[in-house]
C-alpha cells in the first residue's frame, strides 16, 4: 500500500465529472487500498477518486475508524430530513464551514466485488456519502455552504450548534 497525494483546491481535476467504474481490477483494488491508507494517514473519514487523481467514480469512507465502506459508482435513491453542521475536506486543508445536508440517505452502490448493495445512513454517515459523491461530480462543499470557508481553529465562533458540531475531514 502507499499514500497518494492529496489534490486540492485549485486542481482542475477536483471540478471534473467522474466517469463509471467498469470492472474491477488489480489495478484498482491497489488504489481502494491506498485510498483507505491515505484518508486514515490525514485524519480524514472520506476520500474520494478525485482526490488521488483518479477520475472514476469511487470513494471510500469510515466515519467511526471501525466501519470502512468502499462506494463504486455510488448513487443517493432516496434523502429525508436535514442537518446541518461543520464540514471540512482534505482538499482544503484547515478550512471547514457549515453546510446542511440531508439527515438520512439511502445509497446505492457497488462493493469491491462489483456487486450492488444499499445502505442506510444517518448522521455523519450520510453527511460524508453526500460530500463524497459530490466530489464524483466536480462539486466541493463551498459551493454548498451557508458561509463563506473560514479556519478551523478561528476564535470567537459563538454558535452552539456549530461548536456541538464535530468539524470532519472528508
Ligand atoms: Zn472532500
Amino acid at each position: 500500500m502507499a499514500i497518494r497525494k492529496i489534490r486540492e483546491e485549485g486542481d482542475p481535476i477536483l471540478s471534473k465529472v467522474c466517469r463509471p467504474v467498469e470492472k474491477m481490477n488489480l489495478r484498482t483494488k491497489i488504489l481502494i487500498q491506498d485510498m483507505f491508507e491515505t484518508m486514515y494517514n490525514a485524519y480524514g473519514v472520506g476520500l474520494a477518486g478525485p482526490q488521488v487523481g483518479v477520475l472514476r467514480r469511487l470513494c471510500v469512507i469510515d466515519v467511526d475508524g471501525e466501519h470502512p465502506y468502499v462506494f463504486i459508482n455510488p448513487e443517493i435513491i432516496e434523502q429525508s430530513g436535514e442537518q446541518t453542521g461543520e464540514e471540512g475536506c482534505l482538499s482544503i486543508p484547515g478550512m471547514c464551514a457549515l453546510v446542511t445536508r440531508p439527515e438520512h440517505v439511502k445509497v446505492r452502490a457497488l462493493d469491491l466485488k462489483m456487486e450492488p448493495f444499499e445502505l442506510e445512513a444517518d448522521g455523519l454517515l450520510a453527511r460524508a456519502c453526500c460530500h463524497e459523491f459530490d466530489h464524483l461530480d466536480g462539486i466541493m462543499y463551498p459551493s454548498r455552504a451557508l458561509e463563506p470557508i473560514h479556519p478551523v481553529d478561528q476564535e470567537g465562533e459563538a454558535d452552539a450548534e456549530a461548536e456541538a458540531a464535530e468539524e470532519e475531514k472528508l
